[in-house]
């Protein structure tokens, strides 16, 4: 056996982490965005039934024209030269985009701190990745980022509308420009969508570089590992290519058909948690050692002042509640992330918090 196997590994691995998830058993959960809400007994008797016709003997539709079309009804947009590509979540696609662009001297432009995600595709894949910094309110620095754009030149550029960890929608007229400046693809990476006042669903039509990234993850469905990317039909059929044969299995094509079939559900869901984010919000903001920023998903950033942010972090494990620590994280000290969850878990969370802010 030969003992350097390693050594025929690409030397970047070596210094790659493999993605940590925080163990939560036990806890209550408010780190990665789940909907907190599981669907009534009897939706899940009809989902059940509606699974079992599955010819899980078959290999799925490879390309599921009739889910595709489902999602175009219930998202947008309403028009022909635009597609869909699925992807097995949308870190999936994320890979897929990076992998299209992946040769000598293409680089990737995303802002800080955003989605951790944009970065070690880039770095997995070889592909230098550069970020601007947000400023001080955690709005796009145009001119910064207009500067980027013409240093590198991107291949591909990311923007997570609203932003993940900040919570926060940028301006509109500042995407637009980035989009106007870019010379490569745009992604608008609206994973919090459900929870937003703006999308940039009806642009897509105007630019064919621009491409939007969904997910069902946020919406309530995180277990299922399904996303999708709209956009022109000469760049999708193109990144189509790259796609793994059955890449959505049957399970998956079905589960979603029948969470389209029953859209309602999910978003009264979406509906109450924004609802309760308010609450939250307010709750947060009453309390005088705590910051609170504004946000148009289904999470709260917050920054903790006069106060060891890791020990705060602590008290709330200790507590079993189980939210973010992003205080590591460049532009992001002494802030922690929490997800709005069901009532009495937010009322849990801001109970403890208090109790560990004395
Ligand atoms: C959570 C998240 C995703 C990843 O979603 P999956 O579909 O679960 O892979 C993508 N983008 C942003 C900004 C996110 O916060």
């Amino acid at each position: 056996m030969a003992d350097n196997i390693l050594t025929r590994l690409r030397p970047e691995l070596a210094s790659l982490n493999a993605y940590k998830v925080a163990p939560s058993d036990g806890y209550i959960k408010l780190d990665a965005m789940e909907n907190p809400y599981q669907w009534s007994e009897q939706l899940n008797q009809q989902w059940l039934k509606y699974l079992s016709h599955a010819a899980i003997n078959r290999y799925p539709d490879p390309d599921p024209e009739s889910l595709k079309l489902s999602l175009q009804q219930q998202f947008g947009p309403q028009d022909e030269d635009i597609q869909f590509l699925l992807g097995n979540g949308s870190d999936e696609l994320i890979q897929l985009l990076v992998l299209a662009i992946a040769r000598p001297g293409a680089s990737v432009l995303t802002v800080s701190p955003s989605f951790s995600m944009y970065q070690m595709i880039s770095e997995m894949l070889g592909v230098s990745c550069q970020s601007v910094a947000l400023d001080n309110q955690y709005q796009i620095d145009l001119e910064a980022m207009l500067t980027a754009i013409e240093t590198h030149d991107p291949s591909l550029i990311f923007l997570a509308y609203p932003n993940n960890p900040t919570g926060n929608l940028w301006s509109r007229a500042d995407i637009e420009t980035i989009i106007q400046a870019s010379q490569g693809i745009v992604v608008i990476d609206e994973a919090y969508g459900p929870f937003a006042s703006d999308s940039f669903v009806d642009d897509l039509s105007h630019h064919a570089h621009v491409l939007l990234l969904r997910t069902a993850s946020k919406l309530g469905l995180a277990g299922l590992r399904f996303g999708w990317l709209a956009g022109h039909v000469s760049l999708i059929s193109e990144l189509n290519k790259l796609r793994l044969p059955y890449n959505i299995n049957l399970l998956t094509q079905l589960t979603m058909q029948f969470a389209l079939d029953h859209y309602s559900v999910l978003a009264e869901q979406a509906a109450t948690l924004c609802q309760d984010r308010a609450r939250l919000t307010d709750a947060l903001a009453a309390m005088s050692e705590v910051e609170v920023y504004p946000s148009e998903a289904n999470f709260l950033l917050f920054k903790v002042n006069n106060m060891n942010v890791d020990d705060v972090f602590n008290k709330l494990l200790a507590a079993n509640i189980l939210i973010k620590n992003v205080s590591k994280q460049a532009g992001l000290a002494g802030c922690l992330r929490v997800t709005v969850g069901s009532k009495d878990e937010n009322q849990a969370f801001v109970s403890a918090l208090a109790e560990a802010l004395t």
